[in-house]
């Protein structure tokens, strides 16, 4: 069976789309966004299966896949694992660069936290300490953390 496709010449165009969404961030998320929106506070949670500290929280342990009941306040400083400067603009990013992503072992957690590092980048290296800086309004979202500060 012969399609119009064997019978032309198939072209691709290139091009971006703006696409909106909204989905929920279910239970665990809420809470987390939720603490970091009205107190600022950044929670985790802990498997009771094998003790892991995740934060973000998740609702099933990556490790041993027990459903993770127990939450955890973690302070709001940390050590950077891992981080990569950013130079040049793209309409998606968080900040204006130069800014820096960066993994953030929050001190209690278990895991890390990618975020942002906005100041002071020719000290960042990992090891250094650094501290969550909150927004003065605060929407609900990952970016209610402004960015994390080095000490
Ligand atoms: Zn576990």
């Amino acid at each position: 069976m012969t399609t119009w496709l064997d019978e032309v010449e198939g072209l691709t165009l290139k091009g971006q789309i703006a696409v909106p969404y909204t989905w929920s961030v279910g239970e665990v998320g809420s809470r987390f966004f939720v603490a970091i929106r009205d107190e600022k506070k950044i929670l985790g949670n802990r498997c009771e299966g094998c003790g892991t500290v995740y934060v973000p929280p998740r609702k099933n342990c990556g490790r041993c896949f027990k459903d993770i009941q127990g939450w955890v306040e973690l302070g709001n400083e940390g050590v950077v694992t891992a981080h990569s400067i950013v130079r040049f603009h793209y309409p998606v990013q968080p900040a204006k660069p130069p800014f820096a992503y960066a993994v953030i072992k929050l001190d209690g957690a278990d895991v890390g936290l990618v975020h942002i590092i906005k100041e002071n980048l020719e000290s960042l290296k990992n090891g250094v300490r650094v501290k969550a800086v909150f927004k003065e309004e605060r929407a609900g979202n990952i970016l209610d953390i402004d960015s994390f500060q080095i000490l």
